[in-house]
């Protein structure tokens, strides 16, 4: 993929989290690995939504600096460039505050697996990692030892927000949305009682099916 198409796609990738209603104000970003490269495009720091363009996503390298670009990047890059640089598997990244799950964060409570939408897309509970300070490599140093054990594709970081992976943007995108979904619904469940767990075996099965029969084939 051409620089300036995945520039766009990271771009439009950030209305979906507005679509989703993910994020308040600038809180909330997307990255994405430039394939067969050492670098990852990534919002720039405290536009809006509204105001974004492909032109204005900016390129750093995976230190986090800055290599192009007219803006300086999102103040969370550095999380950013830690999970590129340790996982080599990992072409996008998504960070939000999104209202369900930053209030298990806020607990430091992982969402715990009651639903099969949950086992399908996170293989599991989703997790929490510590608490970290935005400026060095401790949120991405904690993201990437929270995720080490788990299936899922999120974590919630302790009194902060959710941060996510996937294959690409996109993916790391829909592990948002899906996780602020369950976290909701499961939220819900607990106001009315005690959810009822997914046996493990049944997590494993209905993981092991929808992550390799589910959708259409190509
Ligand atoms: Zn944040």
């Amino acid at each position: 993929m051409r620089l300036a198409e995945l520039r766009r796609t990271v771009c439009e990738l950030h209305a979906e989290l507005v679509r989703y209603r993910l994020v308040a104000w600038t809180a909330g970003n997307v990255s994405a690995r430039v394939p067969g490269s050492d670098r990852f495009v990534i919002k720039p720091s405290g536009i809006s939504y509204d105001d974004l363009t492909p032109e204005s996503i900016v390129v750093c390298d995976l230190d986090g600096t800055l290599v192009e670009g007219e803006l300086a990047p999102s103040s969370d890059t550095a999380a950013h460039a830690y999970v590129y640089r340790h996982r080599p598997d990992v072409g996008g990244v998504v960070h939000t505050h999104s209202t369900y799950a930053t209030a298990w964060a806020a607990r430091g409570e992982p969402v715990p697996c009651v639903l099969t939408a949950m086992a399908d897309e996170f293989g599991g509970e989703i997790p929490v990692g510590p608490f970290a300070l935005i400026g060095d490599d401790s949120i991405g140093r904690g993201i990437v030892s929270t995720l080490d054990g788990h299936r899922s594709p999120a974590v919630l970081m302790r009194n902060h927000g959710v941060f996510t992976i996937g294959s690409d943007a996109r993916a790391a995108v829909k592990a948002a949305v899906m996780c602020e979904d369950v976290a909701r619904t499961v939220h819900i469940a607990r106001a009315g009682g005690e959810p009822v767990p997914i046996p493990p075996a049944d997590i494993d099965r209905l993981y092991e099916r929808y992550q390799n029969v589910y959708g259409q084939r190509r």
